[in-house]
């Protein structure tokens, strides 16, 4: 089970160690605006369930941090619940995959994407995030050429240091897959 896996106090951490780049990207625009687009709150909010962040963390993150709007708590409590199956009935909203980031189209004012296709300054965003210098142009490259995933393969090996034999075993599928493989190789 993924539960606790993240949580409001290791977010800030995890960000720096195991988060993977389109959850990097929505933090680093929240950090700016302090608000989020529908598209991309509910990426985020849906990347939390699925990383095991008590529903609890996920209402005190949103509002403590979507606070460009008058009342956060008022106008996301529901939604939050409701990505966590807590509202209408449903299971929840299932964490986003790989292909459907790719295929997203964000607009100007839009993080919800995969950096490596809907490239913003993809080289500086890589150096922000602990990408070694000698990785950066390989990584972009690979973007470049249409191989997201693999770019987010080289990513992962570029921040993920010692243990260079296991290396080839990981395999980017999903946000969440990311995350957990980074997880477990950092607890490992
Ligand atoms: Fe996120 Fe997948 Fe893109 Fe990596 S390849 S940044 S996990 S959408």
């Amino acid at each position: 089970s993924t539960e606790g896996r993240l949580t409001i106090n290791s977010i800030e951490t995890m960000r720096k160690t195991s988060l993977p780049p389109c959850i990097r990207q929505l933090l680093d625009a929240l950090q700016v605006d302090n608000k989020l687009k529908h598209d991309g709150r509910v990426h985020l909010w849906a990347f939390f369930k699925a990383a095991g962040m008590p529903l609890e963390d996920a209402l005190k993150f949103t509002f403590t941090r979507m606070t460009a709007y008058a009342n956060p708590e008022k106008e996301f409590k529901y939604n939050v619940r409701h990505v966590y199956g807590k509202e209408g009935g449903g299971k929840g909203v299932g964490a986003y995959g790989c292909s459907t980031k790719i295929k997203a189209l964000p607009v100007e004012g839009q993080y919800q994407g995969c950096p490596f296709k809907h490239q913003r300054n993809l080289k500086q965003q890589l150096r922000n995030w602990g990408v070694k210098e000698v990785d950066i142009d390989k990584i972009k490259k690979k973007a470049d050429d249409g191989h997201y995933q693999v770019a987010c393969n080289q990513f992962f090996k570029s921040t993920h240091k010692d243990k260079e034999e296991k290396l080839d075993l990981i395999t980017i599928l999903h946000p969440n897959n990311f995350f957990d493989q980074s997880f477990d190789w950092n607890t490992g």
